[in-house]
């Protein structure tokens, strides 16, 4: 399998990361997840397409402060190793700045993100569903 159909596969929809690239409805790969772009992370009440409500509970949203944890360590870890490659000889407060300033950018878009990863993990994709009176998984 080449590198480009590799890809595809990956973006196609009913895939989890489909819907995390393409801030689409978890469930029907449809409908818009958020309102207005990447550094606003509104989500919408329930999708447009599908009518599934994006919160499951109140504070359904505080679980992904656990996702963001993980992509800052990721975020991190990737600042870390780039920057041991490109500069060999850089000093310790090379590095502290370096990631400071890596997550400083990428913080506004580790939240959205975060969002939408962790509706993926409740949410699984349904290929059609128009009847607001589904079943749930
Ligand atoms: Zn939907």
């Amino acid at each position: 399998m080449g590198k480009f159909e590799l890809r595809n596969q990956i973006m196609k929809k009913g895939s989890k990361l489909y819907s995390i690239f393409k801030r689409k409805c978890p469930h029907c790969h449809e409908g818009d997840f958020f309102e207005g772009n990447w550094l606003k992370a509104n989500i919408k009440e329930k999708c447009d397409h599908c009518g599934e409500k994006f919160s499951k509970e109140p504070g359904f949203y505080q679980g992904s402060y656990y996702v963001v944890y993980a992509l800052g360590v990721a975020v991190f870890v990737s600042l870390w190793v780039a920057t041991r490659v490109l500069f060999p000889l850089a000093e310790m407060m090379t590095y502290v700045w370096v990631i400071l300033a890596g997550l400083f950018i990428l913080a506004p878009l580790m939240y959205p993100l975060s969002k939408i990863i962790w509706a993926n993990f409740f949410f699984n994709y349904k290929k059609e569903k128009l009847d607001p009176k589904h079943e749930d998984a």
